[in-house]
């Protein structure tokens, strides 16, 4: 199978996966930035992991459904792709050992918040923390009756407001996909 019915399968599956011009957004990034070690939270099938990953880059990439780890083993396997993946639960996974030049948060948006904080530590003096979903397609609280879904929107935004004012770290934003931004250290 090809990377593109692998996407194909993914989307017949209804697993989100990232956007195409998200993607090739972030494969930008790796070029540029030369990255070696990357960090992914909210692996899926795999789609994205596989398509960062290459001899040269080397990508971890942390989920919490077992289905889907083990689909992702399946595909990982299939693509003989530089991924290891871990099933956990991100939010309080101790496992890890080594920094990165790149941090890809693609998990539960209510967790971007959590994630930023509990992964910064392991980013390599440089390296960039990546938020993929961050307009949430645009919704609003009152576009929305669920509970959850406002709890979400209400985190993310305090999420971005964070990001818009620390002073720790530089955010810059991107309308691409469904909306990017990329963060870096300056303190
Ligand atoms: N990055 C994938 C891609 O583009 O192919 C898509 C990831 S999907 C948007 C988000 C995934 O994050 C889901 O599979 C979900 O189960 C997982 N997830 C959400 N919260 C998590 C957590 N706390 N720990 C681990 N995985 C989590």
């Amino acid at each position: 199978m090809k990377l593109s019915e692998f996407k194909a399968y993914c989307l017949e599956n209804k697993i989100p996966i990232i956007t195409d011009e998200a993607l090739n957004f972030i494969q930008e990034l790796i070029k540029e930035k030369d990255v070696k070690n990357l960090l992914e939270i909210g692996t899926a099938y795999g789609y994205s992991a596989i398509c960062f990953s290459s001899e040269r880059t080397q990508v971890d990439t942390i989920e919490y459904d077992e289905v889907r780890y083990n689909e992702a083993k399946k595909w990982v396997n299939h693509f003989n792709a530089n991924v290891n993946l871990i099933l956990a639960d991100a939010k309080i996974y101790e496992g890890l050992n080594k920094q990165y030049d790149l941090i890809f948060i693609d998990g539960a948006k209510a967790s971007y918040q959590v994630f930023f904080d509990k992964y910064q530590k392991y980013l390599k003096p440089g390296g960039m923390i990546v938020c993929d979903n961050i307009n949430f397609h645009n919704l609003t609280m009152d576009k929305t009756r669920s509970r959850s879904t406002k709890n979400m929107i209400k985190k993310l935004g305090l999420f971005k407001t964070f990001l818009e004012t620390t002073e720790d770290f530089l955010t810059e934003w991107y309308d691409i996909g469904d909306g990017v931004t990329v963060t870096t250290r300056v303190k």
